[in-house]
């Protein structure tokens, strides 16, 4: 398996750091953020090393999703949260601090909230045809 000497989260999957498991298969290693932002907080990352999202192959980032109903049906079942998030960081600016791809599964309780987020609507600011040219645009590009 590609590993990264210098990543913490290669050290985890190879057992050199201890972590709370909560999942692992061939491709994929799921266990507890040591932050628990709330109660449940898992990370799941795919055991091949990529940065981030840009730099993971469809293959890893298929196996690492295909992973997560069953994990969020087990944390579900264990603790009975009555929401929860799917949150993946990309970059300092995107609250990224360890770079090694991870999803976030960050369970929702109505009295724990550890986790919060800003989310402006500016609905008003882009007409149709504006919403168009940014499709386009982002559509051209894939290749
Ligand atoms: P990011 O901010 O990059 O999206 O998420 C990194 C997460 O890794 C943070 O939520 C942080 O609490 C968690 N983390 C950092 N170091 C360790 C560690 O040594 N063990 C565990 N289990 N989680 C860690
Ligand atoms: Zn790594």
């Amino acid at each position: 398996m590609m590993s990264h000497e210098d990543c913490l989260f290669c050290k985890i999957i190879e057992g050199e750091i201890p972590s709370a498991k909560v999942y692992e298969d061939d491709h994929v290693y799921a266990f507890l953020d040591i932050s628990q932002v709330t109660t449940g907080h898992t990370l799941v990352i795919p055991k091949k090393h990529s940065e981030n999202i840009y730099e993971t192959d469809e293959d890893a980032a298929s196996k690492v999703f295909a992973s997560i109903p069953k994990i969020t049906t087990a944390l579900k079942k264990a603790y009975q949260p009555t929401g929860l998030n799917v949150l993946q960081n990309n970059g300092a600016i995107a609250g990224q601090t360890v770079y090694h791809l991870h999803l976030h599964l960050i369970p929702r309780y109505e009295a724990d909230e550890g986790f919060g987020m800003k989310w402006i609507e500016r609905n008003d600011e882009f007409s149709g045809d504006d919403l168009q040219t940014i499709a386009q645009k982002i559509a051209n590009e894939i290749v």
